[in-house]
């Protein structure tokens, strides 16, 4: 079960949390004090990775970027709240090295989890949507409240008892072999209105290492096009045929019309992390 728990972090997240202060303490402190003055509600704030080379994040961003930027993200967060801002930036790498770089068409499901860097061109854009992110819940016994994660393009999760009261019933049960009077813990409701969401739009994008082949080739053999998907303040700001660095997750995902119980064919789909305007060198 996806239920967001606070705990303490452990001595990795400890050392990612202060790697991240000190990146931007050291590095960022200008441009955070002039970010804090936006009123947008979401806007990427593009970190250089070079800036993460000489520290510990170097060796821990590539086996662990999802945790790392979400330590990374309430670090920035926490720094705009100190500048009293209540915009909610996100961490956006961009200037990933050659390590990262990788050809559009090399891409096979060996690959599937890697944040890769690739020359991309836009072939088509989607008409932007939503997703339900994270969906709340509330316990109508005890009221307490708890979140679940959601993962795109799945079977929404969904949360059948209130483990505060679980712990409860199970004591009293055991306690009373079984004859304990107390309703089970399963009393719990989505609190719709507070369920988050975000927005997205699904891209298209072709490897211009390909494109240039197929201008060439006499056979005419087709040109392959990648599904890519951005979120938050990259919906709605790219255009057809616009040359682009796409710094991105290859995962897969079921082929359209379909689900992952139906059939299992699967597409790629890239998770864009950033994008940077021209091609990477
Ligand atoms: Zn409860």
């Amino acid at each position: 079960m996806a239920q967001i728990k606070t705990t303490e972090p452990d001595d990795e997240a400890q050392e990612i949390l202060n790697t991240w202060r000190i990146i931007f303490e050291q590095k960022y402190s200008e441009e955070l004090d002039r970010f804090a003055l936006y009123e947008e509600d979401v806007f990427g704030f593009e970190v250089q990775w070079k800036y993460l080379k000489n520290t510990p994040l170097h060796s821990i961003f590539p086996n662990n970027p999802i945790k790392s930027l979400e330590l990374g993200n309430q670090v920035i967060r926490e720094q705009f709240q100190t500048r009293n801002s209540r915009t909610r930036p996100v961490i956006r790498i961009i200037g990933f090295d050659d390590e990262f770089s990788y050809l559009l068409e090399d891409v096979r499901t060996r690959d599937r989890g890697r944040l890769l860097s690739f020359n991309c061109i836009i072939t088509n854009l989607d008409t932007p949507m939503g997703w339900l992110k994270r969906s709340q819940y509330v316990c109508n016994q005890c009221g307490s409240t708890w979140s679940v994660r959601q993962s795109l393009a799945r079977e929404r999760e969904r949360s059948s008892h209130c483990s505060m009261c679980a712990l409860t019933y199970y004591e009293e049960m055991k306690k009373t072999e079984g004859k304990a009077k107390i309703p089970p813990p399963n009393d719990v409701s989505m609190v719709v209105e507070a369920n988050v969401y975000e927005d997205i739009q699904y891209l298209e994008l072709t490897c211009p290492v390909m494109l240039a082949k197929n201008c060439d080739d006499e056979t005419k053999n087709p040109l392959f096009h990648y599904l890519a998907v951005v979120n938050d303040e990259y919906v709605g700001t790219f255009s057809l045929n616009q040359e682009v660095t796409v710094n991105a997750w290859v995962e897969l995902d079921h082929l359209p019309n379909r689900d992952f119980a139906m059939d299992t064919r699967r597409v790629f789909i890239f998770k864009v992390h950033s994008i940077e305007s021209g091609f990477k060198e």
